[in-house]
């Protein structure tokens, strides 16, 4: 993790720490999980349907930015079902053995879950696929030549696996999930929902304005929430504020970068670069992460998602370019024939005016 993601309150990875507090927080039931209705329902409906048969459901893949789920329904699948949940993730399994290691000792209808499952190396995945439909793994012993494969049987399990690129899984993996939920960001009022809840949990006092106020600018995401919650609770102590109410909210998230639409520093950044630096766009993926100083990845999966679904990014086939709303929430104009034209790279504020292809920095 770098300094500037260190440092973002929004940030929707969660820290050590922060683990156990949110272990704390999760909800245990489907019916206890507000949001993702649909998702929610399907899921219940296929759990259900497994347990009347008595046999283990179809694995089930969760996909989604961070923060909003994915590791708690994984639980809740486990708890529906009762049955004890294994977790593991894709980077931890570099190798086919760590992974033949994890399946042959699982037991019957037990829940594995598989965090990050794009990550995982491909002798793994390979491995992985064959043992979700014939539930068998091929042992590989000795080497070379000689090296012979023994097929070991497995009990019946479920995966649960988690990802926030469903677009790197490839196709064969992909297909061995009989069922795929994608979390889609909270509206606010699901949100306020989380936050009353949890607000009790932590014995908070926190007036309706006030968890309104950090519901609306926690980015859809469940975890921004419970840590801005956290963070005002903060400020309205060292405040001595005894509430949690809209003044201590607004206070507190104007401190910590979160502006009233609940974008932070890294959103702005990303808009401020492809507004004033590459006149709105289009932008390489690589180019745009470069000129804000994150991992690609970082910008893909954490900032992007949210920027395109409030309608400030555009993904277009030539790259990133910014959108009318980008330009007038930074309070810019956007260059003539619109924003995201993307024939000129107009620099705001009366700036060089380039065509963009003499624009070096828009290589990659
Ligand atoms: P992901 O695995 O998608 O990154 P998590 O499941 O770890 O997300 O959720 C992050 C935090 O948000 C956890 O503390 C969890 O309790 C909380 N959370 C996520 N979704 C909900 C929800 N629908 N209701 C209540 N809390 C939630």
């Amino acid at each position: 993790m770098t300094d500037a993601e260190e440092s973002r309150v929004v940030d929707p990875e969660s820290s050590e720490e922060e683990r156990q507090v949110e272990a704390a927080l999760r909800p245990r039931r489907l019916a206890d999980f507000p949001g993702q209705g649909r998702v929610c329902d399907q899921l219940g409906l296929v759990i259900e349907a497994a347990r009347r048969r008595g046999t283990a459901p179809d694995h089930v893949l969760l996909s989604g930015p961070p923060g909003l789920g994915k590791t708690t329904l994984a639980m809740i699948v486990a708890a529906e079902l009762d049955q004890p949940m294994r977790i593991t993730s894709g980077p931890a399994i570099q190798h086919a053995g760590d992974l033949a290691a994890v399946l042959s000792s699982l037991a019957e209808g037990e829940v594995l879950f598989l965090d990050e499952i794009h990550r995982m190396s491909r002798p793994a995945e390979e491995m992985l696929y064959l043992a979700m439909e014939d539930f068998r793994v091929d042992v590989i012993v000795g080497k070379g030549p000689g090296a012979t494969a023994i097929p070991l049987e497995l009990p019946p399990f479920t995966v649960v696996g988690a990802t926030t690129r469903a677009g790197l899984l490839p196709a064969p993996l992909r297909d061995r999930f009989g069922f795929t939920g994608h979390l889609d960001f909270y509206r606010t009022q699901d949100l306020v929902l989380i936050l009353t809840r949890n607000a009790q949990l932590l014995q908070i006092e926190a007036d309706a304005p006030g968890i309104e106020q950090i519901a609306s600018r926690s980015r859809g995401t469940p975890r921004i929430a419970n840590r801005l919650l956290r963070r005002v609770r903060d400020w309205a102590q060292v405040h001595g504020a005894h509430v949690v109410d809209l003044a201590a909210a607004q206070a507190a998230l104007e401190l910590f970068d979160v502006d009233a639409l609940g974008l932070d520093r890294l959103d702005r950044a990303v808009l401020e670069a492809l507004c004033r630096r590459f006149g709105g766009g289009p932008v390489g993926l690589s180019t745009l992460a470069v000129a804000v100083g994150e991992e690609p990845d970082t910008v893909e999966s954490v900032a992007e998602p949210f920027l395109v679904r409030e309608g400030f990014m555009l993904r277009t086939p030539r790259g990133r370019a910014a959108s009318a709303a980008a330009w007038s929430h930074l309070g810019l104009t956007p260059p003539p024939g619109g924003a995201a034209a993307g024939g000129f790279a107009a620099g705001a504020n009366g700036q060089d005016v380039l065509p963009l292809s003499s624009d070096p920095s828009r290589l990659g």
